[in-house]
């Protein structure tokens, strides 16, 4: 992949609520609470478009579902829609060039990636408009 494509893949996301930018550098910082281990901390997930890397302090079991918040004001980012892989509640965040991203909640599920959910429309409409916006 070259540096131009990892730039375009990148993406700059922001608090729906208080509007913050989350992006910093290549991860997005999102502090997370897990039901099943009752721990609470930070996550970084990848803001690379597709990649489902994620970094933290907080031993996330596999399969177990994390409840995101804003870092800045604290808000949750949850939705009450379920993901459609798994069924796990999703999380929303707002993209800077339009739009919103969502993503699943649970560790190890595919839709976990941002853009990484199985809706292929959606994620074509996203790269356009990531596509048309200039970077030099
Ligand atoms: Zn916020
Ligand atoms: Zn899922």
């Amino acid at each position: 992949m070259t540096s131009a494509t990892r730039k375009l893949l990148l993406m700059e996301l922001s608090c729906p609520y208080c509007k913050r930018v989350l992006t910093k550098g290549t991860k997005v910082l999102l502090d997370a609470f897990i039901r099943d281990t009752h721990q609470d901390g930070q996550v970084a997930l990848s803001a690379l478009f597709g990649d489902y890397t994620v970094e933290t302090e907080l031993s996330i079991p596999e399969r177990a579902i994390a409840e995101f918040r804003c870092p800045e004001c604290d808000a949750s980012i949850m939705l009450t829609l379920p993901c459609r892989l798994c069924g796990a509640p999703m999380a929303s965040l707002n993209v800077e060039s339009g739009g919103y991203l969502e993503f699943c909640s649970r560790r190890g599920c595919k839709g976990h990636a941002l853009g990484g959910v199985g809706n292929i429309d959606d994620m074509i409409s996203l790269m356009n408009k990531m596509c048309e916006t200039p970077y030099d």
